[in-house]
């Protein structure tokens, strides 16, 4: 550990923190989903590829500027880093992005369905319905172009048999997105076996939904 305090030393115990959390949550597997946040120089920290997430120490962290070049760090930055930088360069308001595979989520991504946002808290923490991007191969720049089209006006994507991209303006933000969404993916797919569901009226979808844009502007 560097006994200095860094300029990125804020972002990084942002990210490591989120890191941790989407772990112990159950939202990844293994060495699988990145979080990244956005560091007041412009650069982005993100978590580096294929080292365990109770293993992981602030300086494990890799720096790397908006094309993707490494300005800090040993390490190798993600193999889907590509997919967070097209989110930071498209949206300014956006601080932090984490991509995960969480299981009732990604049982919709398989099925190529988006999440319905029947549920209040989807439209004013998300923005409305989840939708599902067109497939595109992992770790390409098609991927984050794809990503970060999808997310102009919602927090969240689905990635076509894969996973979920969440955005937010902090990663902890974008990490309360992620859960948000799966825990909805399992209340839709259990409330379908009980039967048909029923939408929220459009009005209030329409209202929350300027909830999350105002929030969203704001960076709160
Ligand atoms: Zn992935």
């Amino acid at each position: 550990m560097s006994g200095n305090s860094r300029p990125t030393d804020e972002a990084r115990a942002a990210v490591l923190a989120a890191a941790r959390e989407l772990s112990a949550r159950g939202l990844v597997e293994g060495t699988s989903g990145n979080v990244s946040a956005r560091v007041d120089d412009g650069h982005v920290c993100l978590t580096p590829s294929s080292l365990a997430y109770d293993a992981m120490t602030l300086d494990d962290l890799v720096v790397v500027d908006l094309d993707g070049g490494v300005v800090e760090g040993d390490r190798s930055p993600t193999t889907e880093k590509a997919l967070h930088l097209a989110c930071y360069r498209a949206y300014p308001e956006v601080g932090g992005v984490i991509h995960s595979h969480p299981v009732y989520a990604t049982m919709f991504a398989l099925a190529r369905q988006p999440i319905p946002a029947a549920i209040e808290e989807v439209s004013v923490y998300i923005g409305g319905d989840i939708p599902v991007c067109d497939y595109v191969m992992t770790g390409t720049d098609e991927l984050g172009d794809e990503v970060a089209g999808r997310l102009a006006e919602r927090a969240a994507t689905l990635l076509a048999n894969h996973g979920m991209v969440t955005v937010g303006s902090t990663p902890a933000k974008a990490l309360h997105a992620a859960l948000v969404v799966e825990r909805t993916a399992h209340i839709v797919w259990g409330a379908r076996l009980l039967g048909a569901t029923h939408d929220l009226p459009p009005k209030v979808n329409e209202d929350f939904g300027g909830v999350y844009r105002f929030v969203r502007d704001q960076r709160m």
